[in-house]
């Protein structure tokens, strides 16, 4: 199978699962142990602390762990109340659930959320969220690219226009998607919250991160428990998942500079192979992409049906997002952007493990899948 799916999940690389290995057995210690066993735990989830901050090395950050993605993006928006009594909060319409299923807690709690559509592109005017900022608005909360449609949104723009109307506004930055896949430096230097995902990096399922930019904030703990991680997200620490983690965020910092290009270049070996008919075409490309990311449309087609044909010939592609295709209703984020209801979307996702070789063969694969599918209508 050649795996091309890589905006839902990640495959473990050999490199981290070896450096989680020793800490599941002959280094397994409770890292809030006094015992040697149990320092030499801590010492290595500080070293994976320093590993994940310096994914976006711009600014100093402080690391706290937590499940994943979807916890470090609620520990943000319910965690980071605004300050002197802020009541309003900024988003957009494409963001993942877990940022919009908490802002709507938010809005049950009384704050005023205003949520920003996307243009036809799949991208948001930063004017349009820094226009509502105003000296109420306690969070911006933006994706750095979109898993679905792989559209990159203006992080940095945003940030600086939202600090220049309020300073005290925290910006709340989901980067799941592009941690591990581009160089996160320029695009986060002026944001307060970023949220990583340890699966969409090559590390292990359960396990992310919130990085605070350090002098910003302290999250308030969403639960209660031991006062591990400053008692913001107590817990025992998932000793081999955060060591995983720190290995991947350390290979990514040190090829941030040469992967981004090599996926870029990966999707056009594919659009060089793919032979878009008159129903198909490529998504979104006038947006700056996520690098590896690569969207079909199918005008008057339904892509289930693509993705299993796909699958018969080795390919492992998806449609739309892994977390809305069981449920078969159509995403939030193709309604976002405007698309109409008969325009299906598949998209394909390569990551480090991916070959030129590869896309060549999954553009020359779904050419022959939509001309089959085509002509048997
Ligand atoms: N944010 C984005 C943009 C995502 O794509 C995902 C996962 O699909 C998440 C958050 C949630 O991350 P996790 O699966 O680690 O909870």
């Amino acid at each position: 199978m050649i795996y091309l799916d890589n905006a839902a999940t990640t495959p473990l690389s050999a490199d981290v699962l070896q450096a989680m290995e020793p800490w599941f057995h002959e280094r397994a210690a409770n890292p809030s142990s006094v015992h040697g066993a149990g320092v030499r735990a801590a010492e290595a989830v500080d070293r994976a602390r320093r590993r994940v901050g310096r994914l976006a090395a711009a600014t100093t950050w402080d690391v706290i762990f937590t499940s994943g993605g979807t916890e470090s993006n609620a520990l943000a928006i319910l965690g980071t109340p605004g300050r002197g009594g802020s009541r309003r909060m900024i988003t957009t319409t494409l963001e993942h659930p877990s940022v919009l299923q908490n802002a709507m807690r938010l809005e049950q709690a009384g704050v005023e959320v205003i949520t920003v559509a996307p243009g036809p592109h799949g991208v948001v005017d930063p004017e349009r969220i820094i226009d509502a900022v105003d000296a109420r608005t306690a969070m911006v909360s933006i994706m750095h690219a979109n898993n679905e449609i792989g559209t990159m949104q203006p992080v940095a723009d945003v940030a600086v226009g939202v600090k220049s109307r309020n300073p005290d506004t925290i910006v709340h930055v989901d980067a799941v998607q592009t941690a591990g896949k581009d160089d996160l430096d320029r695009a986060l230097a002026l944001v307060d919250l970023v949220s990583i995902s340890g699966h969409k990096m090559h590390a292990p399922m359960g396990v992310g991160a919130l990085l605070v930019r350090r002098g910003c904030c302290r999250p308030t703990a969403l639960f209660g428990g031991g006062g591990q991680q400053w008692g913001v997200r107590p817990g025992t620490e998932n000793l081999p998942g955060i060591v995983g983690l720190g290995q991947a965020a350390r290979r990514a910092a040190d090829e941030r500079k040469t992967e981004p290009a090599r996926l870029r270049e990966l999707v056009d070996h594919f659009t060089g192979a793919f032979e878009p008919r008159g129903w198909s075409e490529m998504g979104f490309t006038e947006a700056s992409r996520l690098p590896g990311h690569a969207v079909v449309l199918l005008h008057g087609h339904r892509a289930e049906p693509v993705v299993h044909a796909m699958h018969e010939r080795g390919f492992v592609i998806s449609a739309g997002s892994a977390c809305h295709s069981r449920q078969r209703r159509r995403s939030h984020v193709l309604e976002a952007t405007g698309l109409p209801p008969e325009v299906d979307a598949i998209r394909i996702v390569a990551s480090r493990q991916n070959t030129a070789d590869q896309m060549r063969q999954a553009g020359e694969a779904l050419t022959e899948v939509l001309t089959g599918q085509r002509n048997s209508h």
